[in-house]
């Protein structure tokens, strides 16, 4: 019973940590990207935090400035990271072609923007 709670629990700590780290790093290295920080390539999540808090502001014409698919990749990293639970009350390969689904629209989305260099 007491592992059933603490072992998501740690699993989302240990992510959020990992975050937090990562914003840190990209404080300390002045970037808002490690990809386009070290290779000068947008990677395809560039603009997704930007995107999120005009979509938080109400904003949404600066969302799709930023980034029009930010809340795909969110809602495809949510189910992913959640899918051994999804598994027990939907479908696993419902769940999986979920997932494949969304990361091709999000690397289209990606290759459009690097086409037209609308990356900001
Ligand atoms: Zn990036």
């Amino acid at each position: 019973m007491k592992d059933k709670f603490l072992k998501p629990f740690l699993r989302h700590l240990l992510v959020i940590l990992i975050i937090i780290f990562y914003y840190f790093l990209l404080h300390i290295l002045e970037v808002t990207c490690l990809i386009r920080g070290t290779t000068n390539i947008p990677c395809p999540g560039c603009g997704s935090t930007r995107a999120m808090l005009a979509l938080l502001r109400g904003d949404f014409k600066g969302y799709i400035y930023y980034h029009p698919g930010a809340i795909l990749i969110l809602l495809t990293v949510f189910v992913a990271f959640h899918s051994e639970s999804l598994f027990k009350v939907i479908n696993k390969k419902t769940v999986n072609i979920f997932i494949i689904i969304n990361s091709l629209i999000i690397i289209i989305i990606y290759f459009v923007r690097l086409m037209f260099s609308i990356i900001p």
